[in-house]
């Protein structure tokens, strides 16, 4: 349904573009027009929910913009998702594609555990003269996900917070570089969660009532992603990535 209401809303501004401005518009942005908005590489709906654009445009020289000036000089859009450029235009200039990055490798530092919070249980084996043996399963959901810090990305050696300025185009192709180089080698597919579960035995003496105490954290695996450029010009992207999810177990007598 909202699939055929937007390829007739797009058919119509082809149409509208079309006797306003002659035949102005490239061939690859009708269609991405009257295809109901998605991207001609990796066919995702370029919408957000409130039926807002999310294709990003940029200038002929590659200055990034947003929709509404983009509506008067944009003559480049991309698609966020996949990174692919098209020309708005049929008479455009050719488009500026931003550096090619070769990840050179990725090195994986260190650990960190990240506290989520504490679950407990309570056996109560107070009544009880002999000893008993309670065995249940603790589980959690989570996701893999990750985060990059771009501020602390350093090129040739120099962080980026410290002053130097990336051209709009080169940062936004990194970004989208290191976000497909992460979901690669981790296998993150945005939105699936883990399911964590393990059988836990607890013996309690009898006439004893235990408080069991499980804190669970979250892994992150720090690491870096080093990347070189066709001019030689190396970039080292700091991220984290959560790796699993693990507990400590502590016991009170009550
Ligand atoms: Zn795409």
């Amino acid at each position: 349904m909202l699939d055929d209401l937007l390829k007739v809303i797009g058919s119509l501004t082809v149409f509208l573009y079309g006797n306003l401005y002659g035949n102005l518009l490239s061939e690859e942005h009708k269609t991405f027009l009257s295809s109901g908005y998605k991207c001609p590489n990796c066919n995702k709906t370029l919408l957000n929910r409130a039926g807002i654009s999310t294709v990003k445009f940029y200038s002929k020289d590659g200055t990034k913009m947003n929709i509404f000036t983009a509506s008067f000089r944009g003559e480049i859009a991309e698609c966020p998702h996949c990174g692919h450029r098209w020309n708005l235009y049929a008479k455009s200039s050719p488009i500026i594609t931003p550096n090619k990055l070769e990840i050179v490798n990725i090195i994986e530092t260190h650990r960190s555990e990240e506290i989520l919070g504490e679950e407990k249980r309570l056996i109560d084996n107070s009544r009880s003269t002999s000893k008993t043996t309670r065995r249940f399963t603790v589980s959690r959901e989570w996701s893999k996900s990750y985060s990059i810090q771009y501020e602390n990305t350093q090129v040739n050696g120099t962080e980026l917070n410290l002053g130097l300025k990336l051209p709009e185009t080169e940062l936004a192709n990194l970004k989208i570089t290191s976000q497909e180089t992460l979901n690669k080698q981790y296998s993150i597919t945005e939105g699936t969660t883990e399911n964590y579960t393990e059988e836990v035995e607890i013996e309690v003496p009898g006439s004893k009532k235990l408080k069991i105490i499980f804190t669970w954290k979250r892994i992150w695996q720090h690491g870096i992603i080093k990347f070189q450029d066709q001019n030689n010009q190396v970039f080292d992207v700091p991220f984290q990535v959560a790796v699993g999810v693990t507990f400590d177990q502590t016991q009170i007598d009550e």
